[in-house]
């Protein structure tokens, strides 16, 4: 476990140093997962996805005060140090940065503040100004410490995940960003360290996001291609559940994560909700299929009713 920036800096240089064909200091050879701890499920599946692609895993450890607004749950975003670290040490994770605010962002240095664009201030961003600002000048300081590597992200958070590629493309850094999906409870719940904040009773209708988006998934399989009837079916979905608020229900472009309709290229279907004081986001992908009404039904046997 290394605090300091420039002792992880060097881990990860002596990795890249060390590999195989060392005159070629790229990616490959470094995965870099970056959480905020509390590590659950989800996050097990990206360090182990990590470990089986490269020699050297590093995972950063570090709650970024800068994408929390006022108001919202730094102070009591859950923290376990210890428990995370024997998670790291039983997945055979090479090194853990767990930084201080300090050392993340160092007082008199003048760190780059990426500028997420427009899409910044939509779904999540309008719900959470400054927010994206905020994880995009955290992820970009741990690229920068890291060096050339690979970086894995979840598909839950598919807004930050979007905008950390777009961050990369636009730096042109010797980084891949890697995409893994969603880890669910049984019911569908995408895990999150924010669940623990839920009573019984608000964790056992939580399950109303995924259904949620499973029926826009099946809409749009069948056809369906009015973003609008998809929206009103999550909206439904989750506005008849009673400790549900729903925030936002839409459907955006997978290539500009623009909201569309119809709903033609691959897309993506998006969700947030508050129950009692806990905010929950989750997305699935749709893939269009025939559209609805289009399809004639093909004569001869083999149709049961
Ligand atoms: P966090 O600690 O919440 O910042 O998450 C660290 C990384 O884990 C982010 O890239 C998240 O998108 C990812 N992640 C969080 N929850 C899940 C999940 N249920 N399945 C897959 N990845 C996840």
């Amino acid at each position: 476990m290394i605090r300091d920036a420039a002792g992880f800096r060097a881990a990860t240089d002596a990795a890249r140093a060390s590999s195989a064909d060392s005159a070629r200091v790229s990616a490959r050879h470094v995965g870099l997962v970056p959480t905020m701890g509390a590590l659950h499920a989800g996050h097990v599946s990206l360090l182990r996805r990590a470990r089986r692609e490269h020699p050297f895993v590093a995972m950063s450890l570090f709650v970024n005060p800068l994408q929390f607004g006022p108001g919202e749950d730094f102070e009591r975003y859950p923290r376990d140090e210890a428990a995370d670290l024997g998670i790291a040490r039983e997945l055979g994770i090479d090194v853990v940065w767990a930084p201080s605010v300090e050392e993340m962002y160092p007082p008199g240095m003048e760190l780059p503040a990426p500028d997420p664009g427009p899409l910044g201030d939509l779904l999540e961003g309008a719900a959470r100004p400054g927010h994206f600002a905020g994880v995009l000048t955290a992820v970009r300081r741990m690229l920068d410490v890291t060096g050339p590597c690979a970086a894995y992200f979840g598909e839950k958070d598919a807004q930050q995940l979007f905008l950390v590629r777009e961050m990369v493309k636009e730096l042109d850094y010797s980084v891949t960003v890697v995409a893994c999906p969603t880890v669910r409870e049984a019911d569908g719940l995408a895990l999150s360290s924010r669940n623990a904040y839920l009573s019984s009773e608000e964790r056992e209708q939580a399950g109303c996001l995924f259904l949620a988006l499973s029926e826009a998934a099946e809409l749009a399989r069948s056809g369906e291609r009015h973003a609008g009837v998809l929206r009103a079916a999550m909206a439904r979905e989750i506005g008849a559940t009673p400790l549900a608020r729903l925030e936002y229900a839409t459907v955006v472009d997978e290539a500009t994560f623009a909201e569309v309709d119809p709903v033609e290229a691959p897309a993506r279907a998006l969700v947030a909700a508050r129950f009692g004081g806990t905010r929950l986001i989750d997305n699935l992908r749709l893939s269009p299929g025939e559209p609805v009404g289009h399809a004639e039904p093909a004569p001869g046997p083999g149709r049961e009713g």
